[in-house]
């Protein structure tokens, strides 16, 4: 009996010490000492990158709603695409004393310092769809196959045109997204790798001549930029010759690039549209997908990787070791972070109602 009451008394004065920690924002011992599971009922910190496009305010929100589930508060932060304003709000996130942070980096080189700062308070970082490079303090990377996102963008521009059944010479033309994001050369080097065969036997021919990565990234995934660059090509490489593909890397560049193929007559009845993929299955895209002008997008499931995120957080802070199913792909420069990867599905008007809204993902009200 005394023991029990011993014993009930400790874990008393254990949850009064825990709620006066966590009601000033500390992070507890916020060292080696603290129990792992002292952490349920802590705040995570989530830093994403843009409000710009609808991907990220989804993350976001999904993240948190996963994260409450499990028993934690959340700190939602966005990074409005500037490098230096995420690692500000990522510094602020340790002051308030996050227990672990997810992290969707904007430049995927400029999280070395404050990640150190995260790493010397003990604060498990989680690379959120796109992997931080050039640190030992990323724990683990929760993400899509990024390589078959390309490929499923390139396959679907081969199969469109009839290459494998030896039709073309088709013109095409290349984008990828921003040079700072590690995904940009997993996305274009998956294309590629379909696409180039056809390039080598001249039954694609990239008019402008751009065919290297660094002649067709995107800075920030800009659509505006993108849809400068398009109206350049256009004007300089296309004068009778038309362009039968374009690979976009994402639904945004997607949006910039079909106005300046509108611009320029594409979309008449003399002129169809190329093929023109993208990336996301974000709403304006889908509709656009509906309505027989963006041909295909490459759907995330974004509730899966919320989910593998979040439980990536609650098991680091409850000592057990996260599911991972690539440990050998994702080297950041400094390490092999482990990873799990989810499968991206190319959608298209074929089958977006089987997959987008049979799917839960969208409703077809929607869609309309
Ligand atoms: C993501 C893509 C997204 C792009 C632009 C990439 O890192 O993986 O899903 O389209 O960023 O936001």
């Amino acid at each position: 009996m005394r023991n029990r009451r011993a014993a009930l008394a400790a874990i008393a004065g254990a949850a009064s010490l825990a709620l006066t920690l966590s009601a000033c924002g500390q992070s507890g011992e916020g060292g080696s000492n603290e129990k792992k599971g002292d952490a349920k009922g802590g705040t995570i910190g989530i830093a994403m990158p843009t409000k710009s496009s609808e991907r990220w305010i989804t993350d976001g929100a999904n993240v948190e709603k996963d994260l409450k589930a499990k028993g934690y508060k959340t700190s939602l932060v966005f990074g409005e695409d500037d490098p230096d304003q995420q690692v500000n709000q990522i510094e602020n996130l340790i002051t308030q004393g996050v227990k672990a942070l997810i992290v969707a980096a904007i430049d995927n080189k400029s999280l070395g310092n404050v990640l150190q700062q995260a790493a010397d308070a003990n604060i498990p970082v989680i690379s959120y769809d796109r992997l931080i490079l050039g640190t030992k303090n990323v724990d683990y990377y929760a993400s899509f196959d990024n390589e078959k996102v390309g490929q499923l963008q390139a396959n679907y521009i081969v199969d469109k045109l009839g290459l494998a059944s030896g039709k073309g010479p088709f013109n095409i033309e290349l984008f990828a997204g921003s040079n700072d994001d590690n995904n940009t050369k997993y996305f274009f080097n998956g294309a590629m790798s379909v696409l180039q065969p056809y390039i080598d036997k001249k039954k694609l021919v990239v008019r402008s001549g751009q065919t290297g990565l660094t002649q067709v990234t995107t800075l920030r995934w800009d659509g505006a930029t993108a849809q400068k660059r398009m109206d350049d090509i256009l004007t300089k490489s296309y004068k009778s010759e038309k362009v039968d593909a374009v690979l976009s890397p994402y639904d945004g560049i997607s949006i910039g690039i079909l106005s300046a193929l509108k611009s320029d007559d594409y979309g008449s009845k003399s002129k169809p549209l190329p093929v023109l993929t993208g990336q996301d299955a974000e709403l304006a895209s889908v509709k656009s997908i509906i309505a027989g002008d963006q041909t295909q997008t490459v759907y995330k499931d974004l509730r899966k990787l919320a989910e593998v995120a979040t439980t990536m957080v609650d098991d680091v802070l409850n000592g057990k070791k996260p599911e991972t199913n690539d440990t050998k792909s994702y080297d950041n420069g400094t390490k092999v972070v482990p990873a799990y990867l989810l499968q991206p599905v190319s959608v298209d008007k074929s089958n977006y109602q089987k997959v987008l809204v049979d799917g839960g993902y969208y409703t077809a009200d929607q869609l309309k």
